[in-house]
């Protein structure tokens, strides 16, 4: 079986993007540069935050924190996504969420550009994905594409089923499927005899967020197996959705939990900030 490694896939993607960020700061006199959006306390935010903050700065990202206090306003919250949206020194935008309960996080999606929208997931950007013209796409399932194309995996013709509808990994992974010519079934919580669909399938993404659901009877001998799920950050050890020891001499390959499609989340939110301050040298 062959390991889908995102560790691997992510640094060679890293290594292309100094290169790019390198280039653009010759022609502009500075960095792309990504701005998150901190609201509140949250822990495990600050921590994820701080991540993305490290990242950029390895491939020569420039990364602002702006920090609000867990009583920030509605209105407070809308006029600084605004400012940020007019700003013309920041090419990437990202609220970290969850915000505190008094915003209404679903105005981040409203508000934001997506000509801004470093996360891909503003309503504008969801409308152009589906649309087939995506300006940016959502990291997650835009990492699985890409360890997909690395590792030579065909799309194109295959049945491909993910598992799980979410707007931010199995709706876009069911669009980017599509857009690779795959034939895509969605399964999810309310589907019966999911065994069914992804016994035929010959690539399947698993976003179902429950721990080692999945295992060798469920899948078709040679299958890809491509393993979202991420659970157990509490210090415990990380595992998927999928019994991956499960798979070895079965499935054709597959992502590990930790090291599959975890790294590649960070790496696609670079390259959409980089790709996002590209279009301004190209006038768009
Ligand atoms: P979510 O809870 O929003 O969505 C889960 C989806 O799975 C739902 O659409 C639901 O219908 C479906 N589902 C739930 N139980 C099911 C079952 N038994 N059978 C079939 N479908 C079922 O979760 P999400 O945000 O899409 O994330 C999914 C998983 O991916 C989580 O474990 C999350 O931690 C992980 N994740 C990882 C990354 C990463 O960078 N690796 C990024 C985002 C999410």
């Amino acid at each position: 079986m062959i390991r889908l490694d995102g560790k691997l896939v992510a640094e060679s993607l890293r290594e292309g993007l100094k290169l790019r960020t390198e280039s653009f700061k010759s022609k502009m006199g500075r960095a792309p540069q990504l701005t998150v959006v901190l609201v509140g306390e949250n822990k495990a935010s600050q921590v994820y935050v701080k991540n993305k903050h490290l990242a950029c700065q390895k491939v020569g990202i420039s990364s602002q924190i702006i920090e609000k206090p867990e009583s920030l306003q509605q209105g407070e919250f809308e006029e600084l996504l605004e400012k940020l949206n007019r700003d013309e020194s920041v090419d990437g935008v990202l609220v970290q969420l969850p915000v505190p309960r008094q915003l209404k996080s679903d105005r981040v999606f409203e508000l934001l550009s997506p000509a801004k929208d470093a996360d891909g997931l503003t309503y504008a950007s969801t409308g152009l994905l589906w649309s087939g013209k995506p300006l940016v796409k959502p990291c997650t399932p835009s990492g699985v594409i890409e360890i997909l194309k690395h590792y030579k995996i065909p799309m194109a013709g295959k049945n491909a089923v993910v598992i799980g509808r979410s707007q931010i990994v199995g709706k876009p992974m069911a669009a980017l499927l599509l857009d690779e010519n795959a034939t895509v079934t969605v399964c999810h919580s309310g589907t019966r005899d999911i065994r069914s669909y992804t016994s035929q399938a010959d690539i399947v993404v698993v976003a179902a967020g429950k721990p080692r659901l999945f295992g060798r009877e469920d899948f078709k001998k040679d299958s890809v197996i491509v393993d979202v799920g991420m659970h157990g950050t509490g210090g415990g050890k990380l595992c998927g959705d999928v019994r991956y020891e499960e798979l070895e001499g079965w499935a054709q390959a597959a992502t590990p939990v930790p090291g599959g499609v975890g790294p590649m989340t960070i790496a696609m939110l670079l390259e959409n900030t980089v790709y996002l301050a590209e279009r301004k040298l190209k006038g768009n």
